[in-house]
């Protein structure tokens, strides 16, 4: 699974960045073309719902999408036999 911001719906708000725990979410630089600065992702593939939400057939953490007040957030199914880089923090 991707981690993926709709930056049609997106306002900028940034309280994704402020929820989760692996800091997945920096504050953004660029403006896009409705004069907004989306937040920009750090390594998704760290977040436990990209690497895991398969597997386990639910979703395991979702803060960000629940505290998303424009419902901008979500997960794509990635196509078959893309290779992931996942990087592992202890
Ligand atoms: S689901 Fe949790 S870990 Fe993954 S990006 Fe959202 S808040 Fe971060
Ligand atoms: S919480 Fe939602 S609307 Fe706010 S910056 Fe994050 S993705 Fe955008």
């Amino acid at each position: 699974m991707k981690l993926a911001i709709d930056s049609s719906r997106c306002k900028g708000c940034n309280l994704c960045m402020l929820v989760c725990p692996y800091r997945i979410f920096k504050e953004g630089k660029e403006q896009n073309e409705r004069g907004i600065i989306l937040p920009e992702l750090d390594r998704p593939e760290r977040c436990p719902n990209c690497r895991l939400q398969k597997l386990y057939g639910r979703t395991l953490c979702g803060l960000c999408q629940m505290i998303c007040p424009d419902q901008a957030i979500r997960w794509d199914d990635e196509a078959k036999n893309e290779r992931q880089k996942v990087e592992v923090e202890f």
